[in-house]
């Protein structure tokens, strides 16, 4: 399929030629029909997948063809975080660069006054946090009552931060009559609650089996003690030779203290997370982007939005509290069909995050020790059931080792199967207890 085949206008398929787009992606090839008849749509799309055009350029058409030229906010797009409220800002001036359309993007943690300003002058297009959308709102600046188009991106990840009663409190001040759509990596039970709040009979779109993660990436994890995770890093960082890797920490301190070890070790090293200045998130990202900085290191919630289009490995240092954030941090890397790594530094204190994510994504990932990092403390087996075959590089557990830095290849199958056996003796036990429980 081709975009000239979806019916898009002309000014927005040059803006996709410029920009390099064969054809849509497959999320682009099912939302962007249905938005385009009218319809409120909630997608589970994964991250990376071209989700944000598949919202944009329907709208951009929409606002197009009914165009009074009176600058009112027709068209209002909430995201969670600042990094990717200004990355869907840069996807409408990407695609609508040839429209008369104006669009601008409001969030914390910057003077208020200049974004006055520019709402005053009349925008048609609004990407906004909900905080500081609420501000302006309190403030007068701005006025929701023409919204047409309401999008809510990674909605998933909005109530995971707190902001369900901002995102009450927006929709209460939005026209009844208007499109929403709302996009999710997950879809709870809560989100559902949310989207039957706030959509009027939305078509369900399922882009891959819910909580999956992106094919395209190679999940591998090194078991390795905590102590020895930042020399490890550094080893792979060099002896690969990774061009540019995004780190993942839990902690805002985590990820100081690790840019900190990183620089000392000669790898250019910045950290971003929610307590440093907007101007420095900016600048560590614009850094990143231009290939000045070989690692950034983010904790989840700055990374939300980081766009990079050819990255090609992603670090989970620690792994995350929440399984989902899993999902979201490797879909980093892999994004919009190129291939990528992800690579989890496992440590045996984080046994019950690596068994939830395993359950999460419904594969075990495969387990590979660097040799000089072996751990003295041995990271437990885990065992999920697998239900469907595992993609290249995320073959079932085993316990590999990898060679000065070299590609990892099976060692010992015998190892492989001690763990299974293990599981099934577990399992067993298990049962066995259950089994005494019942008859006691
Ligand atoms: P998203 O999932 O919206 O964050 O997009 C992920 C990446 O895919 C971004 O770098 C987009 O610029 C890129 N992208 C979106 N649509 C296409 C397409 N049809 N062809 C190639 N790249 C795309």
């Amino acid at each position: 399929m081709k975009f000239t085949d979806l019916g898009l206008p002309e000014s927005l398929i040059r803006a996709l030629k410029k920009s390099d787009y064969d054809e849509p992606t497959p999320v682009q090839q099912s939302t962007i029909p249905l938005i385009q008849e009218g319809k409120d749509v909630m997608a589970t799309s994964q991250t990376g997948t071209g989700k944000t055009a598949g919202f944009v350029l329907p709208m951009l058409e929409i606002l197009m063809s009914n165009d009074s030229k009176q600058r009112k906010i027709r068209g209002l797009i909430i995201t969670p975080t600042r990094e990717l409220a200004a990355q869907v800002h840069a996807s409408i001036e990407k695609y609508g660069r040839y429209t008369e359309l104006k669009s601008t993007v409001v969030f914390g943690g910057v003077n208020i006054n200049p974004q006055k300003k520019t709402l005053r002058q009349g925008v048609d297009v609004l990407v906004a946090s909900p905080g500081r959308l609420l501000d302006l709102h309190g403030q007068q600046a701005v006025d929701l009552r023409h919204v047409e188009y309401f999008v809510l991106d990674e909605a998933d990840r909005m109530l995971d931060m707190g902001f369900i009663h901002d995102i009450r409190r927006v929709c209460a001040l939005l026209p009844k009559k208007r499109q929403t759509l709302m996009f999710s990596a997950t879809f709870s039970p809560e989100i559902r609650a949310l989207a039957k709040a706030m959509l009027f009979k939305p078509v369900e779109v399922d882009m891959a089996p819910r909580n999956s993660t992106i094919d395209l990436v190679k999940q591998v994890v090194h078991p390795v003690d905590k102590k020895k995770k930042a020399d490890l890093l550094a080893y792979l960082i060099g002896s690969q030779r990774w061009e540019q890797v995004i780190v993942f920490t839990r902690t805002k301190h985590g990820a100081n203290k690790l840019a900190k070890q990183l620089d000392k070790a000669g790898i250019n090293a910045a950290a971003i997370h929610g307590n440093k200045s907007q101007g420095a998130r900016t600048k560590a990202l614009h850094q990143f982007k231009d290939g000045k900085l070989t690692a950034l290191v983010a904790t989840d919630i700055a990374a939300r939005g980081i766009d990079i289009r050819s990255l090609g490995h992603v670090v989970n240092y620690d792994l995350p509290n929440v399984p989902e954030d899993y999902v979201h941090r490797i879909g980093r890397t892999g994004r919009a069909g190129s291939t990528g790594d992800a690579v989890s530094l496992v440590c045996a204190d984080e046994i019950k995050q690596l068994r939830d994510i395993e359950r999460l994504i419904r594969r075990d990932l495969a387990r590979v020790e660097v040799e000089g990092f072996e751990p003295e403390h041995q990271l437990p087996a885990t065992k999920t059931r697998q239900t469907r075959q595992p993609s290249k590089g995320s073959e079932s557990q085993g316990r590999n080792r990898q060679r000065s830095g070299g590609r990892a290849h099976d060692e010992n199958k015998s190892k492989n199967r001690v763990g299974n056996t293990q599981g099934t003796n577990r399992r067993r036990r298990r049962r066995g207890a259950r089994r005494a429980a019942v008859s006691a």
